[in-house]
């Protein structure tokens, strides 16, 4: 009793298991009318490259403020704080100043010759009232200097 069932289960599976096989050739060979052609899928290689292009050029990618040691811009014209025009204690120079902002917030003012002088006059809230967005990352600080035009 027992092989005998086993038996005809088995050409049970296999009658089956052809069935199968031959519904799967039907919906190869004839587009089933009640379901539209499926559109192609989006590439995920140009899904990337189009999210890719909406980011800036490397060189205009601005890295978080925690990892630069300060912003710089250049301030060609006298710079005035509280009412008196800001001199290089060393040669006495007044303008074309390159400007810094640093990450404790303190302002330096650096003279065409290089001297370097501390600002107290003037902090981070002042530097970003006056300067452009930031647009450009400069790996040390001379390139900054020589972009600049210092
Ligand atoms: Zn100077």
């Amino acid at each position: 009793m027992f092989f005998r069932r086993a038996r005809e289960d088995r050409a049970f599976r296999e009658a089956q298991r052809a069935g199968h096989a031959l519904l799967l050739q039907l919906q190869a060979t004839q587009p089933w009318r009640d379901f539209p052609e499926p559109t192609a899928p989006v590439p995920a290689s140009a899904a990337e490259e189009s999210a890719v292009s909406d980011l800036p050029p490397p060189e205009l990618r601005v890295p978080p403020t925690q990892e630069v040691a300060g912003l710089m811009m250049r301030w060609v014209q006298p710079l005035v704080v509280y009412g008196e025009v800001r001199a290089c204690p060393e040669c006495g120079a007044y303008r074309d100043w390159i400007v810094f902002c640093m990450r404790d917030d303190s302002i330096w003012l650096r003279c065409r010759a290089g001297h370097e002088t501390k600002e107290s006059g003037l902090d981070a809230a002042w530097y970003n009232r006056n300067s452009g967005p930031v647009d450009r990352f400069h790996p040390t600080l001379e390139a900054g200097l020589r972009h600049l035009g210092h």
